[in-house]
């Protein structure tokens, strides 16, 4: 794989001129693609049904990794004369102890590898949701294993490169409707709903674009996707009937998959995958509720206690290994009914968000509302919605003798990020934000998969 090469490199004995383009992302996506594909021929589609060929790129992947970790601040001291051999990278893995989000929080330089230059690298903010946000430098892999993983993963859900994809939001800060592309992403073309934001006024608009768009997939968080279900049943939308509807980013409840699938006709697929990485693995369309990994670029372990253990192999610039994210699953081995030669995960757990219901009855995404907080110098802080168009906000801040002027400054702030009839900011202590010795979850929510799943399978109200 070859990288662009930074400014201050020769180029074909003439020196290159940085340009403002340099970090443009439609272009880095668009060269991805041709990256990818190539990639994708030479290592994802040989390994697609191949046992011995997958092995063989993992365990030489692996023992890049482990060489490239031995060049960090962190890894080095580790993995002094260890051998880093193909032969013996697996058994030296095992050595090595589990890495936590706060270790990497707590020194997140000490695992750069100085082996991509800064103008080159790719930096991927972490949403925060098990956790506080933190940023992970990558290169260009990112883009170009993930299109030619993407590719293959396409193939098996029966999807080819310049499908139309329909994704669903819930973001109050994104539009009701936007168009784009989405090169290394199986050169997709996309159009983007805000569900939230659909009403009687807009709904037709939106469903003409819609059935104009004949998108053959519908990709979006369980939560907005379920939140496109209310919609039609309130008959603002009508639901499109795509080849397959695709979520990622939070587990599923099997009440929530059945209804999904039973919603739009077609089938559902589930995705798993962190901003540390990218994509880990996909459900398989042959064995649901399992879902293969992508051995080439990731090494996926579990740990006695049944925490993900993961290791980047294709990162040039940061190297984690047995990174720990906090969910739990369990790998099985063995051969799959689609012969696919991948391990799988199942019984997954990990995260679920919810929704809040603004003053106008509208459910919208957490995230502007996560942000905004995050920003604060607060030890932490916990959303409670009971009510529809009501916000409990309390906040632990770092400083308490700064604490009632700083909830007066919040109050303004999340107001403006969601618009709600009553919002209440408290300060508290920091152990009030503490139930039994652990930490209380972020979102105290009415809106949740479960509670959307109930309410659309069955035709109930929400509360
Ligand atoms: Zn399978």
């Amino acid at each position: 794989m070859t990288y662009p090469s930074h400014p201050k490199e020769r180029h074909c004995g003439r020196k290159m001129i940085p340009h403002k383009w340099w970090h443009s992302q439609a272009l880095r996506e668009a060269r991805a693609v041709g990256d990818g594909w190539r990639i994708f021929l030479d290592v994802y589609n040989a390994a697609a049904r191949d046992p011995a060929a997958l092995q063989e790129i993992r365990a030489e992947r692996l023992a890049q990794s482990l060489e490239r970790a031995a060049q960090t601040e962190f890894y080095a001291p580790l993995l002094q004369g260890k051998d880093l051999s193909i032969q013996a990278a697996a058994q030296t893995l095992a050595t090595l102890p589990a890495l936590s989000k706060s270790v990497v929080r707590g020194s997140p330089k000490s695992f750069l590898t100085g082996l991509v230059h800064e103008v080159d690298e790719l930096r991927v903010q972490t949403s925060g949701t098990s956790g506080e946000p933190m940023k992970i430098v990558h290169d260009d892999s990112l883009l170009t294993e993930a299109a030619a993983a993407g590719l293959r993963m396409l193939e098996a859900y029966g999807l080819a490169p310049g499908y139309r994809l329909l994704r669903f939001t819930s973001d109050p800060r994104h539009k009701l409707v936007d168009f784009g592309a989405s090169p290394y992403n199986g050169a997709s073309v996309v159009v983007t709903v805000n569900i939230s934001k659909i009403d009687r006024e807009t709904c037709e608009y939106v469903n003409r674009i819609c059935e104009d768009f004949r998108p053959h997939a519908v990709w979006g968080q369980p939560m907005e996707v379920l939140l496109a279900m209310l919609r039609q049943r309130e008959g603002l939308l009508r639901l499109p009937k795509p080849m397959r509807v695709l979520t990622h980013g939070d587990t599923l409840d099997p009440q929530a998959r059945k209804a999904i699938s039973a919603s739009f006709g077609a089938p559902h697929s589930d995705l798993y995958g962190l901003q540390e990485f990218g994509r880990v693995a996909w459900e398989c369309p042959d064995s649901i509720g399992t879902y293969h990994v992508e051995e080439e670029r990731i090494r996926v372990d579990v740990a006695q206690d049944g925490h993900l253990l993961i290791t980047g192999l294709v990162n040039k610039a940061t190297a984690f290994l047995r990174y720990q994210p906090g969910d739990c699953a369990e790998i099985l081995r063995g051969t799959c009914p689609c012969g696919r030669p991948h391990a799988r995960l199942t019984k997954l757990e990990g995260r679920q968000r919810g929704l809040v219901v603004d003053a106008q009855g509208q459910f919208v995404s957490v995230k502007p509302l996560r942000l905004a907080l995050e920003a604060m110098p607060l030890d932490r802080w916990q959303v409670q919605q009971d009510v529809p168009g009501e916000l409990l906000v309390r906040v632990a801040p770092s400083d308490m003798a700064a604490g009632e002027r700083m909830a007066g400054d919040l109050s303004d702030i999340l107001g403006k990020v969601v618009a709600m009839k009553q919002l209440t900011v408290e300060t508290v202590e920091l152990g009030e934000l503490a139930a039994g010795g652990e930490k209380a979850p972020h979102f105290r929510l009415l809106v949740t998969q479960e509670s959307m799943s109930g309410s659309t399978s069955s035709g109930t109200g929400l509360w």
